[in-house]
């Protein structure tokens, strides 16, 4: 896809959000447009959204090595429910693994290192041949993401995020309207959810990705940089 193809393509989805953008988003990239799902706390927004435009979106679902068993049951539950026919579930190199994280403790010594062997790259490569793909950040969620914009360029990619505007009480009244499951963890306090490992309960009043990297600096994992050029 050219500069000038993807410029249109922002100007004509930027105004959109929910399933408005995914549903325009397909008409114009169709196999050439992919959702990447954590399977997390609200992903089931995005996903059932997803499905009503079609079960054949390829939904990339990243597993780390690192995600909590329960994520692993909630994911296969989710995608049977919603009928999704076309996961992908893509895992780090075990190449990579073998010769930077052998005894699987990098995420504790360099983990932005191990966010790149675990996640930037495999997602890398499981996104060739997409020129688009759709991802389920929130502005309210912590402070780096208020800056997000809803289509954005990346790697000559557009990244579609069509829930960045929606506040937290929508997010819960969708949830309601559709019956949707939460992902277990949400009752034990976990907002966000990632690695078992880099994932901790948020308390009172903290923001929704404060139980990620806690008391580090990191806030993201290297796969969303910060935004250079937002929608026209
Ligand atoms: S979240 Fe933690 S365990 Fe998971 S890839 Fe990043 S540093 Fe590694």
């Amino acid at each position: 896809m050219t500069e000038v193809s993807r410029h249109s393509a922002r100007f004509r989805l930027g105004g959109l959000s929910g399933i408005d953008m995914i549903s325009h988003a397909l008409d114009t990239y169709r196999d050439r447009m992919a959702l990447v799902s954590s399977f997390g706390a609200e992903s089931a927004v995005l996903l059932h959204m997803a499905a009503q435009v079609s079960k054949d979106i390829p939904v990339i679902f990243l597993d780390t090595g690192k995600l909590f068993a329960v994520t692993h049951d909630y994911q296969a539950d989710l995608a049977a429910r919603l009928g999704l026919n076309n996961l992908r579930t893509i895992h780090p190199e075990t190449e990579d693994i073998k010769t930077e994280d052998r005894l699987g403790a990098l995420w504790r010594e360099d983990p932005d290192r191990c966010c790149t062997i675990r996640k930037t790259w495999p997602l890398n490569r499981a996104l060739k041949g997409f020129d688009a793909w759709v991802t389920g950040r929130k502005k309210f969620q912590n402070t780096d993401r208020k800056q997000a914009s809803g289509v954005q360029t990346q790697d000559d990619r557009l990244i579609l995020s069509p829930l960045l505007n929606w506040p937290k009480p929508d997010l819960d009244a969708y949830f309601e309207t559709h019956g949707l499951p939460p992902h277990p963890l949400v009752r034990e306090g976990y907002l966000s959810i990632g690695c078992f490992t880099c994932t901790l309960p948020v308390g009172a009043g903290e923001d929704q990705r404060a139980g990620r990297w806690q008391g580090q600096a990191k806030t993201e994992c290297g796969i969303h940089r910060p935004v250079l050029n937002p929608a026209a």
